[in-house]
């Protein structure tokens, strides 16, 4: 079965295909056509996951799983939240932008969030799920895998910094894998 994977984030698409492969499932995911551009101005992961999921369904009208992810700090009031990605204009300027605001406080709390939206090819959200993962800030950057904030957050329970976990590891943790975990467990059910 194919199914469109809305994003056109490669780290993304790679580390849930991975996911898919460990598993065995006999699922394709596929990407969304060129023109794909969505409009995420909802106020939530789960209103943006599904914006992105409905638009690839209008282009594919096919079977569509979105994601819409972030890294939400308690003090920082859930901010960068839905921001994340556009909290700076690069990677790094995000990070310094992060560690800028968090500058001598205490409390460094935070988790990512991943919404995911399952629509069916008549258009239908078939299933819908969020994913967490706990953890805090560090006060500099450590490790060189992953992607976004890994290098600044402290897995909960671990010495490790997202990005010094290697990618078998960060997928059996991930905010992104614990979601796709429990959409796969849905697709099993009906293919
Ligand atoms: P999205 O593509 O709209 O879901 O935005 C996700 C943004 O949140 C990314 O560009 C990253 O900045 C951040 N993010 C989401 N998941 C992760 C992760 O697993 N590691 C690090 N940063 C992440």
């Amino acid at each position: 079965m194919q199914i469109v994977l809305a994003s056109s984030n490669k780290h993304k698409v790679q580390e849930i295909n991975d996911i898919v492969k460990e598993k065995g499932l006999d699922l394709e995911f596929i990407l969304p056509p060129s023109n794909f551009d969505p409009e995420e101005n909802g106020t939530t992961f789960e209103e943006n996951s599904y914006i992105k999921a409905y638009e690839a369904w209008k282009l594919s009208k096919t079977w569509v799983l979105a994601d819409d992810s972030g890294l939400c700090i308690d003090t920082l009031g859930g901010k960068p939240g839905i921001y994340s990605a556009r909290y700076a204009e690069t990677p790094a300027l995000r990070i310094a932008r992060v560690l800028k605001e968090l500058k001598g406080t205490e409390n460094r709390n935070a988790h990512f969030t991943c919404a995911m939206t399952l629509i069916n090819p008549k258009g239908e959200v078939a299933y819908k799920v969020e994913g967490i993962c706990e953890g805090s800030i560090i006060e500099e950057t450590r490790g060189s895998n992953g992607f976004g904030y890994d290098p600044i957050f402290l897995v909960k329970g671990d010495t490790r910094t997202m990005a010094e976990l290697p990618e078998y590891e960060k997928n059996k943790i991930s905010h992104r894998s614990s979601a796709l975990r429990s959409v796969l467990d849905f697709l099993q059910t009906i293919i």
